[in-house]
């Protein structure tokens, strides 16, 4: 690693809080190394009230781009000077690109949920999806599903702090992909989610429900699963939810957790600075070697 260091070495890092736990600096400084890329990837524990002042940094270290997790995500979504059309929408941007001294923001959430199914031979295009949260990752999911074109979403939250988030999403991708009819639930409305569900191809939790030290928390029934439903899962930890135990037992075609979305999120960003494929089975590889 040290070798591969030099006075040419250009920035990329990830910014948030906290950050200490991050896979990504290893999964992108072994990807640089892989490719004999001369970047160096490091993380930054920077506050949202920091954000402006680490971004403005950055530029001025001329970085080729950063991350961004939690809870600046939003913050730098108004600090950088363009967003993609999906970050627009979704209101928050998790990668920065350098483009000729311009930061340009990205969200690779949802890219790397699509790719995570796609891994799994699941496509989004045309198909019905019900997904409850309003949340972060799952608004990325929602975005990415529409612009993917998906046939139809459908979206139940509780009536909590994110309710009007889903409204607003809900309202943007009417506009901007009418082709794809987004509706939105009250998580209690249990006979609006059973047809729903019973009508879909694809189900998402996008909450972190289930979550440890949850983990016994679920936001669906068994009884709702039957074999030709795709079931996905954006929580990680654990690895298996309690959902996707009960889809698997139900014998869903598909179950699909939330780790793989997290390996194809940073997949996306690396493809964005470097315009390179992540290689992500010689990562795997190297992983399971350590
Ligand atoms: P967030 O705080 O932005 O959103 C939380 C969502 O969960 C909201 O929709 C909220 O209504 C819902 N929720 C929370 N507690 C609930 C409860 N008790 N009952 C019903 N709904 C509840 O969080 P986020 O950043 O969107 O993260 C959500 C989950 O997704 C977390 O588990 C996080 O680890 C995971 N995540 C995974 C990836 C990945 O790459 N796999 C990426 C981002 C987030």
């Amino acid at each position: 690693m040290e070798s591969r260091i030099k006075g040419t070495t250009q920035l990329l890092c990830l910014i948030g809080t906290p950050v200490g736990h991050s896979g990504s600096p290893e999964m992108h400084n072994f990807a640089f190394s892989y490719y004999g890329l001369d970047y160096a990837y490091l993380a930054f524990d920077i506050s949202e009230a920091e954000a402006p002042a680490a971004m403005k940094a950055l530029k001025l270290f001329n970085a080729k781009g950063f991350n961004v997790t939690m809870p600046c995500k939003n913050i730098a979504a108004l600090e950088v000077d363009e967003l993609s059309p999906e970050a627009k929408i979704v209101g928050a941007c998790n990668t920065v690109v350098n483009e000729n001294g311009r930061w340009k923001g990205y969200i690779t959430d949802g890219t790397g949920f699509v790719l995570n199914l796609k891994e799994h031979g699941v496509q989004v295009k045309d198909q019905r999806i019900v997904i409850c949260g309003a949340g972060g990752a799952a608004t990325a999911i929602q975005v990415q599903c529409a612009f993917e074109g998906a046939k139809s979403i459908s979206i139940f939250n509780g009536r909590d702090a994110f309710w009007n988030r889903a409204k607003e999403t809900a309202g943007k991708l009417k506009i901007e992909k009418p082709d794809c009819k987004v509706t939105v639930c009250c998580s209690d409305e249990k006979e609006a989610f059973e047809t729903a569900v019973c009508q879909a191809d694809i189900f998402i939790n996008g909450t972190s429900v289930g979550m440890k030290p949850n983990e016994n928390a679920t936001v669906i029934d068994a009884s709702l699963f039957r074999p030709d439903l795709v079931v996905c899962d954006v929580v990680y930890n654990p690895r298996e939810t309690r959902m996707m135990r009960e889809a698997r037992e139900a014998g869903c075609r598909q179950v699909i957790g939330g780790e793989g979305m997290l390996l194809w999120q940073g997949a996306a960003a690396f493809r964005l600075w470097t315009g390179k494929e992540y290689p992500v089975e010689e990562y795997r590889a190297w992983k399971a070697r350590l």
